[in-house]
């Protein structure tokens, strides 16, 4: 007796693998995807190298690292955590090995050889792949969806997956599409904001030296005048403001006081120092290069990409 219709719609890493897993549980599946290709974003996962999870084994601590909406994982993460996502590529065949962070590689290769195994994941499954097909709207009918309407197509199931993404890098194909069907359904949408991304400023100077990557380097998050969140590490300027490992890490903590009064960033360059040694530091150096323009004497303390951003910041001349 052929097993339920289960339509996935969706062909990322959470699309392949549903479908995998409710083929392997008997259902008859179809999985479609807007794409020619199936997994677009997970081939940009880890830069190319596909973290694919990370093996932190306290699932308090693993959580923390979601921020203060990590507890609505725990149901989730407590039924498929790190260790079933182990299990479970290496029931694919997938080696994996252990990096700084505990963060999870796979052993050999990268992203691609990720998909590679969930392709034959579908494959074992006999789960039939619909490229090229966008979903467009879903059909409830008595409280139940009956129907999807596809572009020149429609699908009919007895249950139906929506593994459409988010709505980081929609060139990938995640466009949010999902939340609209998600709404249809009845579900409660929260409105998506941006996490791990770069962040845009207002400032003007950070453009002035774009593309210099900060070593070393702390940001603040300040709000009515106290330090509310702060990292450590480095900073990318660019074009439109900042990126880099610790403005992508707090860019949601940035997003949610963006919107309140006398919240700011502060970025401190000599984070080590005191504010004594700093100013004895800054104090040898005017000695040292006493005999050259002031612009001269900040090379020993700053990148040269930022000589004329602070020159302009603190209105001494440059040749005085
Ligand atoms: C640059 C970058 C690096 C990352 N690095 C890591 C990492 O190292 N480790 C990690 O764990 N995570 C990483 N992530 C996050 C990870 O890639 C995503 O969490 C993951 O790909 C999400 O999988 P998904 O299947 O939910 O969605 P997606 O991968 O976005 O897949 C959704 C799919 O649905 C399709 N789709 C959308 N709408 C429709 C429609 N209407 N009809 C048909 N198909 C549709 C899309 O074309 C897409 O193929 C990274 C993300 C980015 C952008």
């Amino acid at each position: 007796m052929a097993g339920p219709k289960v339509v996935v719609i969706g062909g990322g890493a959470a699309g392949m693998i549903a479908a995998g897993r409710a083929a392997e549980l008997g259902a008859t599946v179809m999985l479609v995807e807007k794409n020619q290709t199936l997994g677009a974003k997970l081939m940009l996962s880890g830069k190319g190298r596909c973290n694919l999870t990370n093996a932190e084994e306290d699932m308090e601590t693993f959580l923390a690292a979601y921020g203060p909406n990590g507890k609505f994982l725990y149901s989730a993460f407590s039924r498929f955590g790190p260790a079933e996502t182990l299990q479970f590529f290496s029931s694919l065949g997938l080696e994996t090995k252990v990096e700084r962070g505990k963060r999870v590689f796979p052993a050999h290769g990268g992203a691609e050889r990720v998909i590679n195994c969930l392709f034959d994941y579908l494959k074992r499954g006999r789960v039939a792949v619909l490229r090229n097909k966008e979903a467009l709207n879903l059909e409830i009918k008595d409280g139940k969806a009956v129907r999807f309407i596809l572009r020149g197509q429609e699908l009919e199931g007895d249950a139906f997956i929506i593994c459409t993404g988010g709505k980081s890098f929609p060139k990938t194909g995640s466009t949010g599409d999902g939340y609209r069907f998600a709404k249809r359904a009845g579900h409660h949408v929260i409105t998506p904001a941006p996490a791990l991304c770069p962040v845009r400023l207002a400032e003007k100077w950070p453009p002035q030296a774009r593309g210099l990557n900060l070593r070393n380097v702390s940001l603040s998050l300040v709000k009515e005048g106290k330090v509310i969140s702060k990292r450590f590490g480095e900073l990318l300027l660019t074009h439109f403001g900042i990126s880099g490992p610790i403005a992508m890490d707090m860019s949601r903590e940035i997003e949610d006081a963006s919107a309140s009064e006398g919240a700011g960033l502060l970025l401190d360059l000599k984070p080590a120092l005191s504010a004594e040694t700093l100013k004895a530091r800054i104090g040898r150096d005017f000695e040292k290069y006493s005999s050259m323009m002031f612009k001269d004497s900040l090379r020993d303390l700053l990148p040269g990409g930022l000589i004329p951003v602070m020159l302009e910041k603190s209105s001494v001349e440059p040749v005085a």
